[in-house]
């Protein structure tokens, strides 16, 4: 089912995309070139819109002792969060693999829902296409702030 509805998106969503996607794409594949990444060599960047239109980028960022490392999603968030913004309206994720669109991890999709299951997602190739769905369809019937 949510495979039908991500292709639906895929073919829709690479063309005619509203300028301040392509450009939030294009930010997060310039946040990419920071990854730090020594160990994966697997270098992910992103860009994140507040709903007044403020840009947050991040990278993920690894570490020797691997279980600390940190995802640019969940890197991004976190500094907009510090700076005093919480509510979001989409968050464009780039890597450098052209075969398939890069997708957000399970944790990086928890923490995305602790801000909302009604933004977007746009999960793109190095090309610029993307794959756009929605925190809520990336992690349906999720534990959230209203669940406590
Ligand atoms: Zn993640």
């Amino acid at each position: 089912m949510s495979q039908v509805k991500a292709k639906e998106t895929e073919d829709h969503g690479s063309k005619n995309l509203p300028q301040e996607i392509v450009k939030l794409i294009s930010q997060a594949q310039e946040a990419k070139k920071q990854a730090y990444c020594p160990y994966s060599n697997f270098r992910v960047g992103a860009a994140l819109l507040t709903q007044d239109n403020r840009l947050f980028t991040g990278c993920n960022v690894e570490n020797a002792c691997y279980n600390l490392g940190v995802c640019a999603e969940r890197n991004a968030m976190a500094k907009a969060v510090s700076e005093g913004y919480k509510e979001f309206k989409a968050i464009a994720i780039a890597s450098d693999q052209t075969d398939r669109f890069i997708s957000p991890c399970g944790g990086c999709r928890q923490f995305m829902r602790e801000f909302g299951l009604n933004w977007d997602v746009y999960m793109s190739k190095p090309n610029g296409s993307c794959l756009k769905m929605t925190v809520e369809e990336l992690l349906p019937l999720s534990f959230g702030p209203d669940d406590l």
